[in-house]
């Protein structure tokens, strides 16, 4: 099975996708864990190349796209394909999902060449399940500046920027309800765990 884990920036992301690994594990599952932008060392160096804080060359929106895409073919290719085909799970931090929110809603791209793209390097794959950690986007940005994270993105972007990656991560999920699960990340750590472990009994019930 192929679970992807969704959400703006502050919301718990990584924190969950621990968790996630951890229950399956528990199960005696065979878990891989991974990440996007990322999850191998070449897609880590496109990853790199997108989230340089040093680079002033503005980035052009195609070529952003692309390098989305480059990297989730070869994280496809290297990691999620051969460890599906393996038996393993998979959970991956981030998916095409998030492609959809932030180069798609937030940045004003076009849907349709991200879905392309998708049907391109994905050759129909998607995840079995997607969970979108959802919380108001102050919140969240609170959160991270408790936790001493930099909210140097928040600065930069501004906060309309992370309420349209939220309002374009929520657009998703009322399109595809059979495999998004929203899960309000404002609540306290433990309230929102038992709402992931209980997503994940009922949906992935053998
Ligand atoms: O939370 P994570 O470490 O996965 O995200 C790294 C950064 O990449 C975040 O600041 C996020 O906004 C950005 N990102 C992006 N486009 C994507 C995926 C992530 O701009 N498709």
């Amino acid at each position: 099975r192929f679970i992807t884990l969704e959400g703006s920036e502050g919301v718990g992301k990584s924190t969950n996708v621990a968790f996630v690994r951890d229950l399956l594990q528990e199960q005696g599952i065979r878990v891989v864990v991974t990440r996007e932008p990322g999850g191998t060392p070449r897609a880590e160096a496109i990853r790199g190349l997108l989230l340089d804080p040093d680079e002033t060359e503005p980035l052009d929106d195609l070529g952003e796209l692309l390098l989305v895409f480059a990297a989730r073919a070869q994280h496809l290719a290297e990691v999620i394909r051969p460890a599906l085909a393996r038996g393993d799970w998979v959970v991956c931090d981030r998916f095409t999902d998030a492609t959809f929110a932030y180069q798609g809603t937030a940045r004003g791209g076009n849907s349709a060449r991200i879905e392309q793209l998708e049907g391109l390097v994905q050759q129909g794959l998607q995840p079995d399940l997607t969970l979108l950690l959802d919380m108001p986007v102050t919140a969240a940005r609170e959160r991270l500046r408790a936790r001493g994270a930099a909210p140097d993105r928040f600065e930069q972007e501004g906060a309309r920027f992370f309420e349209r990656v939220r309002d374009g991560y929520r657009q998703r999920a009322t399109r595809a309800p059979e495999r998004f699960a929203v899960i309000d990340a404002a609540r306290p750590l433990a309230e929102v765990q038992s709402g992931i472990r209980q997503v994940l009994e009922e949906r992935l019930a053998q």
